[in-house]
């Protein structure tokens, strides 16, 4: 490759630089001060940077224009203008306004809302967000906004993650003042988000209804070989698959995103992309921007990327796991343990800070990772189990157990690695080692939460962090505020000790998949939300509805239009599975199965004809077999299409939702079982898609 990746970098990005060199030197100050400090843009401000913007944009190929936003659908939504503008003579000239850079005015009927808009307020808004910078996709300049309703409630993703990183950083000052860090005015949460993925051949993917609707396979007997070799964790990329992440890296480097590490995950056909973290509202803006980008690199090359979090049963599903920090404007990160006393200390205000955010909404936590498609991973012995809880690693255990014990604790020094052969380089060993099934786990100077799900926007989790651990700060805010100087010290190491021995329930640091954990979870009263409608059903108690409102992150009428936005959501999915699966059994699989059973009977009446003495006891076996299944399968089909009209006719839409959990997909898994085991038992000839062997092992 010979291509100048520094100069590719962030070319069609509105970034800094070309603000700099673009806009004069005072409307640059005034942008930047929004930026960095979130202070209001006057009108004229956003005229000037709406000229330059559009001049940017045009001579980099940009026709049009859009605001650029995230409804509660999960996916980004556009409305693309252009430029142009008539002056007469049948003359254009390309325009484009501040008024039309600040604010959008898109339909917003057709956008979930939970109630929150009457159909006849059809109008909404889009607000232009200048945290996070403009980019040109596909000859059109994308505009980041945030979306609301006509009477101002928050309609989208990003409203509340720019509240939820206001309260942090807010509380978060006034807790550093009080320990006296005067100079930090802001604290920005940061994320860095590691995205898995399969791939599979686009002409494969075509011929299997259930990817096109659901975007996971609704059955399929397992492969002979799964990922039990553990040989594709990191193994050598394949050239197809090698070909698409250069191809990826580099669309998403033009666009400013720092793809950093790529590799092969531990099930077949699936991959992982991990950029270089940011501030956490770019970091969930460009996140939404790598899913899309995957998926239109992957046409290009023939491939269908899956990010649904269960594409295959019996191998590993996708997740997302959400690396998160806190660091200053001075530019330190709070969640380094420090080599001084002051800083270590620090540093475990906020890490009890985080304790007792996790411990107190440890359901939020899990709510903000629940969704259909995820209900297949949690607690599936293979991503973290249902029931959340922290993972500290021998160090910062030892500090804790040192400050609850009044004891002095003498960081391990480090450890010379000892490989044994005297050829390899000599390197100081990390004083902790990982946990890989901590749902939420301490790596070093980070959190990382990694009960997400892979098609999930990180939005979710980062509002419920930052607002759970906002609360904290708040508490110990008004704890330390009327203590004397110099009783600080002791007053802060008492907050520290009484916090985290309050809330040392939540620390785990053994296997997360164990039998035993869940009953000793149990038994530290610990929440156990197994699937999306118990989650969901935690979301708007009281102490949430407290939390939500009382940083002014959502309004009741919101949380309870999310709420309802959730449930609808996740009926619908399975709705839409069920419906699949039907379809797929009554005018596929069901007469697939029928023509090898006629096949077979022929046979059997062929050898019975030919007046010979030749056994059909195996014939006569399988036809039995597949005669059983098809019976099996036809009852479930009918059970299934009656279950999915009695959930249509309910109207609560809570009862709705554990309807769909407990019998519609029931119902579903049951059938699962009898079509993939006459699926094995049938000539692919037969069949009208192609199984999970050529899905799995043909890129
Ligand atoms: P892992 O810890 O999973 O082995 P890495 O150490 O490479 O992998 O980090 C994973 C992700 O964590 C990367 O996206 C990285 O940018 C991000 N990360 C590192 N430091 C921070 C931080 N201070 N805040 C948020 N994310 C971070
Ligand atoms: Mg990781």
């Amino acid at each position: 490759m010979n291509k100048n990746i520094p100069e590719l970098y962030g070319s069609l990005v509105f970034n800094d630089q070309i603000m700099k060199n673009k806009l004069p030197k005072d409307v640059y100050k005034a942008l930047r001060k929004t930026i960095e400090n979130g202070t209001h843009l006057e009108l004229e401000v956003a005229n000037s940077v709406a000229v330059a913007m559009k001049e940017w944009a045009v001579e980099n190929g940009a026709t049009h224009f859009t605001h650029w936003f995230q409804p509660m659908t999960g996916i980004t939504a556009e409305k693309h203008d252009s430029f142009i503008t008539p002056i007469g003579d049948g003359q254009i000239i390309m325009e484009f306004s501040g008024k039309e850079l600040v604010k959008g005015e898109p339909d917003a009927s057709s956008f979930p809302s939970g109630g929150l808009r009457a159909t006849f307020e059809a109008r909404g808004y889009t607000a232009w967000d200048p945290t996070s910078p403009a980019f040109i996709k596909e000859h059109t300049l994308c505009i980041p906004t945030a979306f609301c309703s006509y009477s101002g409630e928050a309609l989208d993703k990003k409203t509340p993650l720019l509240r939820s990183m206001e309260a942090i950083s807010k509380e978060a000052v006034k807790v550093l003042k009080l320990l006296g860090y005067d100079d930090v005015t802001r604290v920005i949460t940061t994320v860095g988000p590691e995205q898995e993925y399969f791939l599979v051949d686009k002409d494969l993917y075509k011929k299997r209804k259930d990817l096109i609707f659901c975007g996971r396979t609704l059955f399929g007997a397992m492969a002979p070989k799964g990922q039990e070799m553990e040989d594709h964790y990191f193994g050598a990329l394949r050239p197809r698959v090698s070909a698409y992440m250069q191809d990826l890296d580099e669309e998403l480097w033009k666009l400013g995103i720092p793809a950093k590490t790529k590799h092969n995950e531990v099930a077949p056909a699936q991959h992982e992309l991990a950029p270089v973290f940011s501030t956490t509202n770019i970091a969930v803006d460009h996140n939404q921007l790598t899913m899309e980008v995957m998926k239109k690199v992957a046409e290009k090359h023939g491939l269908a990327c899956l990010l649904h979090e269960k594409p295959f049963e019996g191998i590993n599903g996708s997740g997302k796991h959400n690396n998160w920090s806190l660091t200053t404007n001075t530019g330190e990160n709070l969640l380094d343990i420090g080599k001084t006393k002051a800083k270590t200390t620090r540093f475990l205000v906020f890490l009890a800070a985080i304790i007792e955010a996790i411990d107190n909404y440890a359901d939020l936590m899990r709510m903000s990772a629940a969704s259909a498609g995820n209900d297949h991973r949690l607690g599936a012995n293979e991503a973290p189990p249902a029931i959340v809880s922290m993972f500290l690693g021998d160090e910062i255990s030892g500090i804790v157990n040192a400050v609850l014990h009044d004891e002095y604790f003498n960081k391990p020094a480090s450890v010379q690695m000892e490989t044994g052969a005297h050829v390899l380089p000599h390197f100081m060993k990390d004083t902790t080692d990982r946990n890989r099934t901590s749902p939420f786990a301490f790596t070093g100077n980070k959190f990382e939460f990694r009960m997400l799900g892979s098609s999930a926007s990180v939005a979710g989790p980062n509002v419920i962090l930052n607002t759970a651990v906002a609360e904290s700060l708040s508490h110990f805010a008004e704890k330390l505020s009327d203590v004397p100087a110099e009783e600080m010290d002791n007053a802060v190491h008492a907050l520290i000790k009484e916090t985290i021995s309050a809330h040392q329930r939540i620390i785990f640091n053994g296997n997360n998949y164990s039998e035993e954990w869940v009953k000793e979870a149990e038994k530290r009263g610990l929440f156990n939300l197994r699937s999306t409608p118990e989650a969901l059903r935690e979301f708007v108690s009281d102490k949430n509805v407290a939390l939500f409102t009382k940083h002014h992150i959502l309004t009741k009428e919101e949380l309870f239009s999310r709420y309802e936005i959730h449930l609808e959501n996740y009926g619908k999915t399975i709705h839409i599975e069920a419906k699949t699966m039907l379809q797929i059994m009554s005018r596929d699989f069901l007469p697939s199965l029928m023509k090898y059973m006629s096949a077979v009977s022929e046979e059997i009446c062929r050898k019975k004809s030919a007046c010979v003495d030749i056994s059909t006891a195996c014939e006569e076996k399988l036809l039995k077999d597949l005669t059983g299944y098809y019976e099996t399968i036809t009852q479930y089909n009918a059970k299934l299409e009656e279950a999915t009209k009695t959930a249509e006719t309910m109207t609560d839409m809570l009862k709705q939702s554990f309807y769909y959990h407990d019998t519609v997909l029931f119902i579903m898994d049951k059938m699962r079982e009898s079509v993939d085991a006459a699926e094995a038992l049938i000539p692919d000839d037969y069949l009208s898609y192609p199984t999970y062997d050529k899905l799995l092992f043909s890129v």
